[in-house]
């Protein structure tokens, strides 16, 4: 059981495109800055699309005095661009990375040096020691490329064995999923804290979509609700913000180790859930 006053909670954003995207994002940022995460972080586009634009959002909030986590992913990449971009890390005073795998953007055929993210995992403990703390995906709901439960467990643990320190999950809306994935990792001396991803509700389209692909599920029951509100702004945001608080109420009152929220560059649905769980500001 974790203690309330050494929970995790963190803030994952995307890199914006454009400077409007920019400017909304800093406005994103400090009202979440106000509930004090423990670190803000940014995604990265397979195979580097995003480098410049991560590494920039990222100094940005450095700057503005709160802790950032770039991700990082390694498909379709050369050791030496992972490389570059550690050192580049480094120079930049950044110590806290999320190591993926990402996917292959299509039309790209060559993996590249990186399998999988456990490889990535090894490379930074190789090249960079303990300079980064490091934080990897988990899937309780299972990996859609994964040949069952059990091997993507074990291939969890292959990321945690090559020397991360955290594990934050793919989002999920069934609790019993993730208390089971991890017993099931503590049964394999797996001791590293696992932070549930949390995603807010907002469109309800973009994330069946999402869900599809990235083998998260929406169960039934709220598929169906959320269909039956149809155009109902008001009764979807009003459902949306129910379940997602009695999720994070129940991982929280069960032991979870903190909160990681998928933004998607927007405040408000995740401060509605804070306000809501009755955290501190
Ligand atoms: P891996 O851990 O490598 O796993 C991928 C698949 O391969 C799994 O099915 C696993 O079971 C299997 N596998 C793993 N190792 C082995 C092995 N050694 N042998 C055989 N099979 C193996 N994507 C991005 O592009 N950019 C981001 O910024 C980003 N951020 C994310 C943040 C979080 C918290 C999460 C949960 C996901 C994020 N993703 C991001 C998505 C992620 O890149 C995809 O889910 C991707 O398909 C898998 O990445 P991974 O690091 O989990 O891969």
């Amino acid at each position: 059981m974790t203690d309330k006053n050494t929970r995790t909670f963190s803030f994952e954003f995307f890199p914006p495109k454009t400077p409007e995207g920019m400017e909304k994002l800093r406005a994103t940022r400090s009202q979440l800055a106000q509930l004090k995460p423990k670190f803000f972080s940014v995604t990265f586009g397979a195979g580097g699309s995003t480098r410049e634009r991560t590494l920039e959002t990222v100094l940005e909030i450095q700057a503005a005095g709160s802790a950032a986590a770039p991700h990082l992913s390694c498909i379709g990449s050369t050791q030496e661009s992972i490389q570059e971009t550690l050192e580049t890390y480094k120079a930049q005073g950044i110590r806290h990375i999320v190591a993926l795998r990402g996917d292959l953007p299509s039309g790209m055929a060559d993996p590249g040096a990186f399998r999988y993210a456990n490889e990535l995992v090894a490379f930074i403990r190789q090249q960079t020691g303990d300079w980064f703390q490091i934080e990897v995906a988990a899937y309780p709901e299972i990996h859609p490329q994964a040949k069952n439960a059990q091997d993507d467990l074990a291939n969890f643990k292959r990321k945690v064995d090559a020397g991360a320190n955290a594990g934050i999950t793919q989002y999920f809306y069934n609790a019993d999923a993730y208390f089971r994935f991890v017993d099931d990792c503590r049964e394999m001396n797996v001791t590293l804290p696992i932070v549930p991803g949390i995603m807010p509700i907002t469109n309800c389209a973009q994330l069946l979509r999402f869900s599809d692909a990235c083998g998260a599920e929406i169960p039934r029951w709220m598929r169906r609700t959320l269909e039956g509100y149809g155009d109902d702004a008001e009764s979807v945001r009003a459902f949306a913000q129910d379940v997602v608080t009695a999720l994070c109420e129940r991982l929280l009152k069960g032991g979870a180790p903190g909160l990681h929220f998928y933004t998607l560059n927007q405040a408000a649905p995740t401060l509605a859930i804070w306000q809501r769980l009755g955290l501190p500001r």
